[in-house]
């Protein structure tokens, strides 16, 4: 039987004079069944919870956890393991530090070079929830085998739980992201009358992809919730200037929430004044609006710190007390309770192999000015923006992250492996989990054809379509060949000749090889995107 959950309004109930609920209050997680799995009979009660640095919601504390005392590591190990950006590491540290002063006396954070070296100084052995990704889970169960870990419990920071998405998945091989994201519709009752969704309509996705609005610079709408930064903040940003760590990106003031305090005021901020605009434009690019209407709320999602519940809730309240149209709405909880409940759970379905898989045999290693996000060494403009979004932010939006960047990377054939590895550690909401899939799966189509049913490439026609950069650009997005060829628009021909014989064999992909087997001059654009050395 489906569980319907607390509405919104009501679990509003708990608002604390920031007008929201304190941290303390039961969690979505726990009334869900498929997490209530107990702690084993043979754990203490007192037994103590270890929360990884992205589990620091109430959802994984709270509730029955409630009275354990709670241990967070700062591992200067894994701050040094890979070139993260600069304001990625901040926002770890700032969450798992304010974590620690929110939780006042139940929280011991220590300080120390491995993980296993801060479980054998706390000296008892802890529980912990399953971690987010493969390597973290071996370590886990290493930890369990050498009595510092005494149970691991289902993570709660998700809506389905992993067992569920394997009946689910059953013995599909094709996976298509609609059908798993209905079944999510009907199985938490979200936007549904009865049997049928709400509006008899599934998908506003047709709604949803206009192009910038013209004659504007940036969308009228208010600017997104920003977090004051405090005396951890600086604190924070004082160590990491000590450490002298190898770093990649600016840094720059916190822009995501990292408490969930500041994650319930930037999903109000968003739903209050954002989402009636955010299916419309969700496509689009615009050079002077950096979130345009986004949600800017990967980051407290990914640190554990909001539950997806409760953001789909909140967008299915607003529309139905009237206050954001039904397309918008859907296209969020659509991103939520679909793309990203689909990424994590593919994540583990698919297995550890699956990121090394390479069907494109793309072997290009990323250029030097892609690694150091080196946006002035690029002319393209719609690439140096966004470039230069992520080396001043360590964020971009969906779009420039699929059609900009992993577009180029598709065409020029960037090795899947070293993209993945790139993408997680220059984002600020890039986790192991979240990786494979979008990138490998849906941007590189490096899994042949497993996540997504076409390749996503495109030349310089949609880019001018959905942004106003080309415009700007010293490129012209009509040219495929000359001095001012667009990189896109020739890179696209060079992709679709490099893999003809996987493009004429899908339905949704002919039609770009019987163009190209027409373009009279492609060997002269295959010549001249062979020898390009500036995008
Ligand atoms: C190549 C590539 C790399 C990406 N890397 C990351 C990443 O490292 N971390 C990350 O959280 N998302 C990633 N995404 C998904 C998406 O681009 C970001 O979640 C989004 O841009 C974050 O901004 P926002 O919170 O304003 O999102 P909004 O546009 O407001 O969307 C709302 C939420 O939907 C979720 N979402 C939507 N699509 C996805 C998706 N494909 N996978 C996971 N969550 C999704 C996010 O939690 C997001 O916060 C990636 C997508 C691509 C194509
Ligand atoms: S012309 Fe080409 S390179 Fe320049 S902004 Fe447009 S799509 Fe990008």
């Amino acid at each position: 039987m489906i569980t319907r959950w607390p509405t919104w309004s009501a679990r509003c109930e708990w608002r604390d004079a920031a007008g929201y609920r304190s941290p303390t209050t039961p969690s979505v997680g726990d009334a869900h069944s498929g997490y209530h799995r107990r702690v084993n009979r043979s754990v203490r009660d007192d037994t103590p919870l270890w929360l990884f640095a992205d589990q620091l919601g109430p959802v994984v504390h709270g509730g029955e956890h409630a009275h354990r005392e709670v241990l967070l590591v700062e591992s200067t190990a894994a701050l040094r393991k890979r070139r993260y950006h600069r304001q990625k590491l901040h926002l770890v540290l700032s969450a798992l530090r304010h974590a620690e002063r929110d939780l006042g006396d139940r929280a011991t954070l220590i300080r120390t070079d491995s993980y296993t070296d801060a479980l054998e100084r706390f000296g008892r052995p802890v529980l912990v929830h399953q971690p987010t990704s493969f390597a973290a889970e071996r370590f886990v169960h290493r930890l369990q085998q050498q009595g510092l870990v005494a149970d691991v419990l289902p993570t709660p920071t998700f809506a389905l739980p992993r067992a569920e998405f394997e009946e689910w998945a059953g013995n599909r091989t094709r996976f298509r992201m609609e059908d798993f994201y209905r079944e999510q519709r009907r199985r938490f009752d979200i936007l549904m009358n009865g049997a049928d969704p709400v509006g008899n309509r599934w998908n506003y996705d047709e709604e949803n992809r206009e192009s910038p609005p013209k004659k504007q610079k940036a969308l009228d709408v208010p600017a997104p919730y920003r977090p004051r930064e405090d005396d951890i903040d600086e604190q924070v940003r004082s160590d990491l200037d000590r450490m002298s760590l190898d770093t990649v990106g600016a840094d720059g003031p916190r822009l995501f929430a990292v408490t969930p305090n500041e994650a319930r005021r930037a999903l109000s901020r968003f739903i209050d004044h954002r989402l009636p605009t955010f299916g419309r434009w969700e496509d689009a690019i615009m050079g002077e609006d950096w979130a345009m209407s986004h949600s800017l709320l990967s980051v407290p999602l990914n640190l554990g710190v909001l539950h997806p519940l409760d953001a789909v809730h909140a967008a299915e309240q607003a529309y139905r007390d009237g206050r954001a149209p039904l397309a918008a709405v859907e296209g969020f909880i659509r991103q939520i309770l679909g793309w990203r409940e689909y990424m994590w759970h593919l994540y583990w379905h698919f297995g550890e192999e699956y990121v090394d898989t390479n069907k494109l045999a793309a072997t290009t290693p990323l250029p030097d000015w892609w690694a150091d996000l080196d946006a002035d060494a690029v002319t393209a403009e719609c690439l140096r923006h966004a470039l230069l979004g992520l080396r001043d932010r360590g964020w971009n939006h969906h779009i420039q992250r699929l059609m900009v960047l992993g577009n180029h990377a598709l065409q020029r054939g960037y090795h899947p492996r070293q993209l993945t590895e790139w993408y997680a550690t220059a984002y600020v909401d890039g986790f192991r989990w979240v990786m494979p899939t979008n990138v490998v799966g849906m941007s590189q189509h490096a899994d042949g054809g497993r996540l997504a049913t076409k390749p996503y490439a495109a030349g310089g026609a949609y880019i001018n379509r959905m942004s106003d950069h080309c415009g700007d650009c010293a490129y012209d997005p009509k040219k495929r060949l000359g001095d001012d060829a667009c990189p896109f628009t020739a890179g696209y021909w060079d992709f679709v000749n490099r893999h003809r014989e996987l493009l004429e064999h899908n339905n949704r992909t002919r039609r770009a090889v019987q163009t190209m087997d027409r373009l009279k001059d492609l060997d002269a654009v295959l010549e001249q995107e062979r020898t390009r050395s500036q995008f």
